[in-house]
């Protein structure tokens, strides 16, 4: 590259990752290279050999310092080892950086077949991609019982809902679906519905509806065309993207973006496929769709027209394909389906209709830590969580009498979210995890910390309480749900 290339070049962390990553990497930088793309890459690593040399994240400092400077990213598939290291190094990554808009595009190819080939499938998963069980607060809270927190904020809500209909303008959409469990999960799946629902206001120009996500998972089997851009919680926005992915061939071709105010980074959506590693047999296609999201994020549209009609075009031709995609026919390998998109750069598909693509206008959205402000909030109560393996009439009346001559009474105990006393429910295989919830004699009162301390000290001196909640009111509207069959 000349000096004056090199100084207009865009920086991008190239991080080729575990497995297959370093065979997918190579090929796209090859046919990034042949069509003129002008990148200068930093090459880092992150993943397999970082947790192998004693960084527990999987991300040396090195990995962080580049991204930091270049503020984007070319990821290959990052394994996260069993036995050792700590947390995913992909997961790690996406939160150092508060990358929270992750945007997986699942578009029909050609000449992929498949029982959805002819559908004319085009759209996109925009994934919450730092909050939800993902932030992966996990505890036993007995021998035998898991709890992980599913955590989910109206700050990120609003961020992922503004950033669907953002992607929408920029990419000429027309529908934005938000899927969640808000019918069972009303507080955490409900407050994205509800935030979403409030931001959609602000964006009459487009269609946006709700679905139940299990239902977005029927729907996406039976008329998958009908769907534009879908938004969805982490782990949902995850089940559902690897489901669309499938819809169109499968994770060799599903591209992906992780996007925040401070970086960007672009992955396919498989992983390290270990089973094909260093066999020059993997389909770089979900990585070079990546890349060309990348040139696109850059305003390069022309090399990325470019490189995405060369890949439509080798897929028609359909003479040299990975064994993935191959359908009977012989397969070659990376390096040469590479060498075949190369050849094919300059040559246009009829198959692919170009849109139009302007920039992404990043949501602006508070950064205040309380994002949401509360005029009226008081507790009415506390749940006090106690690990035990007697039944629940013995925890019952016991916590009834330990109670007595305080401000709170028990008012019921539920066993994994069903109320089993005074009243339980028709069956009972209970664990030794009871939520016992405590309100106040005297409703017209808000519970104190005085109230609270009391309760523990109480309930600690006979039982081993591992968990605590306040039962909130915010506004008059209760800040919990009910246990099922309580009144
Ligand atoms: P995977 O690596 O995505 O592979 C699953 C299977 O899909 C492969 O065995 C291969 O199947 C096929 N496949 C995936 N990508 C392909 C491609 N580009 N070309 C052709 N075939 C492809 O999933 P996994 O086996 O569950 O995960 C392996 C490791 O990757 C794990 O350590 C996991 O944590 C990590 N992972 C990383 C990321 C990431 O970095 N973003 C994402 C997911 C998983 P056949 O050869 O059998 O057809």
């Amino acid at each position: 590259m000349s000096d004056s290339a090199t100084a207009t070049a865009h920086k991008v962390t190239l991080i080729a990752g575990d497995g297959v990553g370093p065979e997918v990497a190579s090929a796209t930088k090859d046919i990034l290279a042949a069509a003129g793309a002008n990148i200068h890459w930093d090459e880092a690593v992150a993943g397999k050999e970082a947790f192998e040399g004693g960084i527990a994240s999987g991300v040396p400092q090195d990995t962080i310092d580049s991204i930091d400077a270049n503020r984007v990213a070319l990821k290959g598939p990052l394994e996260t080892p069993v036995g050792f290291g700590g947390k995913s190094a992909n997961v790690t990554l996406r939160k150092l950086f508060e990358m929270y808009g992750n945007i997986r595009p699942c578009k029909e190819l050609p000449n992929i077949g498949g029982p959805f080939a002819g559908r004319g499938i085009d759209l996109i998963v925009v994934r919450e991609n730092v909050e939800d069980v993902y932030a992966g607060i996990e505890h036993m809270q007995s021998p035998g019982v898991a709890q992980c927190l599913k955590l989910i904020s109206r700050k990120g809500c609003e961020k992922i809902s503004r950033l669907s209909f953002e992607l929408a303008r920029s990419l000429g959409r027309k529908r934005v679906t938000c899927a969640t469990k808000a019918n069972i999960m009303k507080k955490t799946e409900g407050l994205l519905k509800s935030t979403f629902e409030d931001v959609a206001k602000e964006f009459p120009e487009f269609t946006s509806d709700h679905i139940i996500i299990d239902n977005a998972c029927h729907q996406l089997v039976i008329r998958p065309e009908t769907f534009d851009i879908i938004v969805s919680t982490n782990m949902n926005g995850d089940i559902v993207s690897d489901l669309t992915s499938g819809l169109v061939g499968g994770l060799g071709l599903a591209p992906s973006m992780n996007l925040g105010d401070q970086a960007v980074m672009f992955e396919a959506v498989h992983g390290s496929a270990p089973d094909i590693a260093g066999q020059d047999k993997v389909n770089p296609t979900a990585l070079l769709l990546s890349s060309v999201m990348m040139l696109r994020h850059f305003g390069e549209f022309e090399t990325a027209d470019k490189i995405e009609h060369a890949l439509y075009v080798t897929l028609e031709e359909g003479k040299a394909l990975t064994g993935d995609i191959a359908q009977g026919r012989p397969a070659v390998g990376t390096k040469r389906f590479a060498e075949e998109i190369i050849a094919n750069l300059g040559k246009r598909s009829d198959k692919l209709v170009d849109r139009d693509y302007t920039p992404i206008n990043m949501p602006k959205v508070s950064s205040d830590l309380d994002f949401v402000k509360c005029s009226d909030r008081r507790d009415v109560g506390a749940d006090v969580f106690i690990e035990s393996g007697k039944m629940p009439d013995e925890v019952g009346k016991s916590l009834e009498q330990i109670a007595e001559g305080s401000n709170l009474q028990l008012k019921m105990i539920s066993n994994r979210g069903t109320q089993v006393y005074p009243v339980a429910a028709a069956a009972f295989d209970g664990v030794d995890h009871h939520r016992c919830r405590f309100v106040m004699r005297d409703k017209s009162q808000a519970m104190t910390e005085a109230d609270l301390l009391d309760l523990l000290q109480r309930v600690g001196q006979s039982w081993r309480w591992i968990h605590i909640e306040r039962l909130p009111e915010y506004n008059g509207e209760p800040g919990y749900t009910k246990a099922q069959g309580e009144d």
